[in-house]
């Protein structure tokens, strides 16, 4: 294998040289750095003592937490014997000492802090190591479900479970039937899948998590760049499990783009999208932490503290208006959004942009008035 040195945050790391990123018999993707990016910040601001990259490939992840956070002991873990030896070299290049070998596949390093470069199926190593991780990262690729039920024994009872899934075409509906295989949940397709989409991902981990008496708050929850990301902070006892299960329902939409949605377990009339978390997908506080994280930290890259800022910004409130697609639905025109925000701020609603596509917005207006909004141009 041929290697190239790029850095990215406070780590420096080998990959392989490849001319697509899918070729390289281990997997690196720089734009996943603005993921990298905002999960460096929620570890610095979780201060776990334990965490796991569960699915680690170059093991960049798993150093730059090593590297940048004050976390204790960090794993890296692959099945891939490639990455296994690539993590070691890499861990030695930033730590600048040499592994000790605890079996063929297992070395721990011990510097400032404790490193364990691990090689197996995650699967079984979050069973083995029951209840033992604070910070526990699925990254995989696609869908995050295979790894779900060992992850929660792996994961420490208040942790925090951090989940990537880049399977939109699923969770979006363009492959309805894997989402209802994998997720148990029919998507929606259109102007609301992306947010459908997310809702359905934590919908989903709520309900694994519910089985074994475990709630869960949504830390922060995103959209970007053809992935899903989540950080859920678990709450242990029955009784939280059953308040998170009440925050799933169902969403519905009409040929005029009109949407509602409403709790419950089971649907309660026809052509209903879902089950979906409806509950917040933020803690307000914890993104204006990460904001200011993100202004002294070093960052790998440049659209991290912007997008922090947009998510910062963003009413968190169930389901948008894509101002394109409804002035399709009415043969209307699209506004700017700032005209659109300025005319329902006027008439006393909270309006603002959304991460989640820049043609939409976020508003606590009704329907009427946003299509109101649209014909007044
Ligand atoms: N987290 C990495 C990052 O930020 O650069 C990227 C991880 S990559 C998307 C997914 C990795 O999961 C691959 O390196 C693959 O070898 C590994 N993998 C796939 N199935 C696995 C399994 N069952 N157990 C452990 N690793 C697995």
């Amino acid at each position: 294998m041929e290697f190239v040195e790029v850095s990215e945050g406070l780590a420096r790391i080998l990959v392989p040289k490849a001319e697509r990123i899918y070729d390289a018999p281990v997997f690196y993707n720089p734009v996943m750095a603005l993921n990298r990016d905002i999960s460096v910040l929620a570890v610095k601001l979780i201060e776990p003592k334990t965490v796991l990259d569960a699915l680690s490939a170059t093991g960049i992840r798993g150093l730059r937490y090593a590297l940048e956070t004050p976390s204790e002991e960090v794993w890296l873990n692959d099945i891939n014997p490639e990455a296994f030896r690539l993590i070691l070299k890499n861990a030695e290049l930033n730590l600048g000492v040499e592994g000790k070998p605890l079996s063929e596949k297992r070395v721990v390093f011990e510097g400032e802090k404790k490193l364990v470069v691990n090689l197996d199926d995650a699967n079984r190593l979050m069973s083995e190591k029951f209840r033992y991780f604070d910070f526990l990262d699925l990254d995989p690729f696609g869908s995050p479900v295979e790894f779900l039920d060992t992850a929660l024994r792996s994961v420490r009872r208040r942790g925090v479970l951090a989940v990537t899934a880049t399977d939109t075409g699923v969770l979006c509906g363009a492959y309805r039937h894997a989402c209802l295989r994998k997720y148990l949940a029919n998507p929606i397709r259109g102007e609301l899948c992306h947010e459908a989409g997310l809702r359905i991902l934590i919908g989903t981990v709520v309900r694994y998590t519910a089985k074994y008496e475990l709630g869960v708050d949504v830390l922060l929850a995103y959209y970007r760049d053809h992935y899903f990301r989540a950080f859920l902070r678990l709450k242990s006892g029955a009784r939280k499990a059953d308040e998170s299960l009440h925050r799933l329902g169902y969403l519905w939409q009409d040929g005029s783009g009109r949407f509602e949605y409403g709790q419950g377990f089971l649907p309660d009339k026809p052509n209903a999208y879902g089950p979906l978390w409806l509950g917040p997908l933020k803690e307000q506080k914890f993104v204006e932490g990460l904001l200011e994280e993100a202004r002294v930290h070093p960052l790998a890259h440049k659209k991290t503290l912007p997008f922090i800022e947009l998510l910062k910004e963003e009413l968190d409130v169930p389901f948008l208006y894509d101002t394109h697609a409804l002035a399709r639905r009415h043969s209307l025109q699209a506004r700017k959004l700032a005209d659109m925000i300025e005319i329902l701020r006027g008439k006393g609603y909270t309006a603002t942009r959304t991460h989640f596509s820049p043609m939409a917005i976020k508003t606590d207006a009704q329907f009427e008035e946003v299509i109101d909004a649209l014909r007044k141009l």
